[in-house]
């Protein structure tokens, strides 16, 4: 089959799930996250080192890949998986979030007591939307050269088939929290209408490029902070069918209240078709994977472990560190002294101290191994811990230990 998800074992009491999707790239055990490779390379390791540390996918963005190389050389070079030589199955965004957001100062997680912006234009303070939202799609300019462009839910379908990842995203658009209830209903109705197109031109790339690897297409959940909203869009996609097709999965996007995180999950896992896999797109901090999973995300993707790697802050049981400090300037113990990591076994604080004093590349590369290393085997042991039907102590025992010492940061666009 080209496509497909297994339920294997849930939390007693919870929506959360372990289980298996498959793909023609191969499975995906779940619960996992999913590193970032944004423009099609995980940045700063070798595909081999991001297969070594056990990931089992990488997700692409389809915005920038759209950009720079253009997706018909992807086409040419016979999709993601090939171009960049990553054996395993891949993710692209729809290029909504990116299209939406860049350059204006967004946060995925907004702080609900960060100020009163009451204008639906605004995103951050005093930043203004540069892309245009209507009812047929996006316009906005390229952040590389200001050059203008559009999407509209055909164009990302088209994008995302000839750039051939395995899982594909729907195309959404993008609230913040600051927007008024208002608008967060016409959004929603908008993302609904979008989602009916995605599956109609979908269905008609996947028949008109029969021959190519089946790529399945997961529709994107929104709905911000409102009970009522998110459960509407869990029942109106999880229900949705168009050109008698449905969608494969699902993505649970959008701005989130990260206080009520779980709950927000909860919500759309509750009326959502069980057997089919969920994607909570842009979360990766332990705590936050933790309520992802106790309530029902599959998947995950952030590009928080690479991009705090390559500012020297890595993580360790008691929280994240930063390793170019001067305490730790004659360190001579590995970054975690448990980790089995390529970088733990090898090299000591002291010397990742040194390369990111001296700004060596070796740095970024040593310490994104490790923080892949970390984030991904720490879902891989909240699904573990499920099999075995101990997830609940895994949970306090991880974050106990440490949410003692952390202070935790925010996730930020790509
Ligand atoms: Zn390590």
């Amino acid at each position: 089959m080209a496509f497909s998800f297994e339920l294997k074992k849930s939390i007693p009491g919870f929506q959360g799930r372990s289980g298996e999707i498959n793909t023609p790239h191969g499975k995906i055990k779940t619960p996992a996250f999913i590193p970032v490779g944004t423009k099609a390379t995980v940045k700063s390791v070798l595909p081999d080192s991001v297969a070594d540390v056990g990931a089992q996918a990488v997700l692409s963005n389809a915005y920038h890949l759209y950009l720079q190389p253009g997706p018909d050389l992807l086409d040419d070079a016979g999709g993601l998986s090939k171009f960049m030589n990553w054996d395993k199955p891949t993710f692209t965004d729809s290029g909504g979030f990116q299209v939406m957001s860049l350059g204006v100062g967004f946060k995925k997680v907004i702080d609900m007591n960060s100020g009163s912006l009451n204008s639906d234009d605004l995103i951050a303070e005093k930043r203004e939307r540069l892309a245009h939202v209507d009812d047929e799609g996006v316009t906005f300019k390229s952040h590389l050269d200001g050059s203008l462009h559009r999407f509209t839910p055909e164009i990302s379908m088209q994008v995302q088939h000839k750039i051939g990842a395995d899982i594909m995203f729907a195309f959404d658009e993008l609230t913040t929290l600051h927007n008024t209830r208002k608008y967060q209903e016409r959004s929603l109705e908008r993302t609904r209408l979008w989602a009916l197109r995605c599956l109609d031109e979908h269905k008609r790339l996947t028949d008109e490029r029969a021959s190519k690897p089946y790529q399945a297409l997961f529709g994107v959940l929104q709905g911000a902070q409102y009970e009522d909203l998110r459960r509407k869009a869990a029942k109106d996609l999880g229900a949705m069918e168009s050109s008698g097709i449905s969608f494969d999965g699902f993505g649970m996007g959008g701005a989130l209240d990260k206080s009520i995180l779980g709950t927000i999950v909860r919500w759309m896992a509750e009326e959502l078709p069980v057997n089919k896999p969920r994607h909570l797109l842009g979360i990766g901090e332990p705590a936050d994977l933790f309520a992802g999973v106790e309530n029902g995300a599959d998947t995950f993707d952030c590009v928080a472990p690479t991009r705090e790697a390559r500012t020297s802050a890595v993580y360790s049981p008691d929280g994240r560190f930063n390793v170019s400090n001067g305490s730790y300037r004659k360190d001579f113990s590995p970054v975690d002294k448990d980790c089995a990591c390529y970088t733990c076994t090898n090299y000591s604080r002291a010397y990742l101290n040194h390369l990111f004093r001296a700004k060596e590349i070796l740095g970024p590369t040593l310490a994104t191994i490790h923080n892949l290393h970390f984030i991904v085997n720490l879902v891989e042991r909240m699904r573990l811990s499920i099999e075995n039907g101990d997830f609940q102590e895994f949970k306090k025992d991880f974050l106990g230990r440490y949410q003692a010492r952390s202070v935790s940061t925010e996730a930020s666009p790509t």
